[in-house]
């Protein structure tokens, strides 16, 4: 109740939330009748929890913040959402988002825009925005998100809260609206690191219904984050930065904010070791071809057809009615990407643009691959620069895509990522974020050390 009250009196304003369940109270009571008979629970049974629109649910809508999909009801429950019910969470109610999960800022989003807590007049990063957005303003104690160039870390980086991409194939992506397959991958987004944890021991480990889906014996992230809040796992540890990480793009309080990040992870016994990362700069160009590629295929399904919304062409073709409809259905940015991603499968162009993208990945996974031979984890900024102000970057699609520039290599590679606040920036007191990127599944080494510097 007191969530519900807190999202009717703050969501006017801020728009987290696309939908907010009518029945959340039910669950709760069933939960709170189910503890009282004795029965052993999740100990985050009663927890309320926020859902991304990426992900399907069977009693709310879900949109991924495209008009194509308004109003649609999934007939089954994300993986992910159907172990957050069972476990007894209890979903409060769906989260905005840019379309499509396109999108630094959560302008994109066909139902208007969320604003940052912190300053109304400035973007809660994106595409999980609203997820962020509604965690940082106490509508909801955890939330769920899904990062596929940085969608979590990056709106995490921007509120002041935590977010954490899976190693890929952790956490199941059946019944994620896809984005980029190759890419994709579902996460926590909550206000502190042990959170974190708690939610990932709910939502991860194998899902036959998702064929990317890794079979491995995780241990729990919990007790991780319980294990690194002594600082202990601080000492010793070996902290890769980037030699060519551009210094100049990153904004003077975001750097400021790292570099006193690592000073007191030196502080206390960690060893900071410059590491050389060439490729790391080409990450955004392979990632812009790649994921409109993957996109522009994922897309098809909406044809008018089997999902979502139909515009009627009188005396139309069916070919009339698909292009009517997918031209009132999708934004702007969806249509830009579609138009990229095929024009870069075409035949012609398919080695020049998809092939040559295909070899910078490889070589950033060899990058990794070399850096992780000499550190523990590697730290960046989460993103260069600090919220925006709404409209700042709308108009320039290149300007927007550059903001993911530190959280990208982490999907092109697999490998998982959290961004943890690391303190204000002194010029303009907003939030900034710092990034731990580990080996692949090496998830529970970034919740020790996220913890450790909570
Ligand atoms: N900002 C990135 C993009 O627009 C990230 C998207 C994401 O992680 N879903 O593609």
């Amino acid at each position: 109740q007191a969530h519900l009250d807190r999202i009717a009196a703050v969501d006017a304003d801020i728009h987290a939330f696309l939908h907010v369940s009518d029945h959340a109270l039910d669950v709760a009571a069933d939960i709170d009748r189910r503890r009282a008979a004795g029965e052993q629970l999740s100990p985050v049974a009663g927890v309320p929890l926020a859902i991304k629109d990426v992900l399907v649910t069977t009693d709310m809508p879900s949109t991924s913040g495209s008009r194509i999909l308004e109003g649609y009801l999934s007939p089954y429950d994300a993986t992910v959402v159907a172990r957050a019910r069972a476990a007894g969470l209890v979903p409060l109610g769906k989260t905005n988002m840019d379309e499509f999960a396109m999108g630094s800022s959560t302008e994109h989003s066909a139902y208007g825009p969320t604003r940052n807590p912190w300053d109304h007049d400035r973007i809660p990063g994106g595409s999980g925005g609203g997820s962020a957005a509604a965690v940082a303003a106490f509508e909801a104690p955890l939330a769920l998100g899904s990062d596929t160039g940085g969608s979590i870390r990056q709106p995490a980086h921007v509120t002041g809260t935590v977010g954490l991409k899976p190693t890929y194939g952790a956490v199941s992506r059946y019944g994620a609206i896809a984005l980029a397959s190759s890419l994709d991958q579902v996460g926590p987004v909550t206000r502190t690191v042990l959170d974190s944890g708690l939610l990932h021991d709910v939502i991860g480990g194998h899902d036959p219904h998702d064929s990317t889906s890794l079979k491995h014996a995780w241990p729990s992230f919990a007790a991780a984050a319980r294990e690194g809040a002594t600082g202990e796992v601080l000492k010793g540890l070996k902290v890769g930065v980037i030699r060519e990480l551009p210094d100049s793009g990153f904004q003077q309080g975001v750097s400021e904010s790292f570099r006193a990040a690592l000073a007191a992870m030196e502080a206390q016994g960690a060893e900071i070791v410059e590491i050389s990362a060439p490729h790391f700069e080409y990450g955004v160009a392979a990632y812009y071809l790649i994921l409109p590629a993957e996109a522009s295929s994922n897309l098809a399904k909406f044809d008018s057809v089997r999902f979502g919304m139909r515009v009627d062409v009188p005396g139309g073709t069916v070919e009339d009615v698909m292009a009517r409809t997918r031209d009132a259905g999708f934004g702007e940015e969806v249509k830009r990407r579609i138009i990229l991603g095929t024009y870069a499968l075409s035949a012609g162009y398919y080695d020049a643009y998809y092939g040559s993208a295909q070899k910078v990945r490889t070589l950033i996974q060899r990058d990794f691959a070399d850096a992780f031979a000499q550190v523990d984890v590697i730290a960046t900024p989460s993103a260069p620069t600090t919220a925006f102000k709404l409209g700042e970057k709308i108009d320039d699609p290149l300007q927007m895509y550059l903001n993911d520039v530190t959280t990208i290599p982490a999907n092109l590679a697999g490998v998982p990522g959290i961004s943890i606040p690391s303190g204000l920036a002194a010029e303009d007191g907003l939030p900034v974020g710092i990034q731990f990127l580990a080996p692949a599944y090496e998830d529970a080494r970034l919740y020790r050390v996220g913890a450790a510097l909570e």
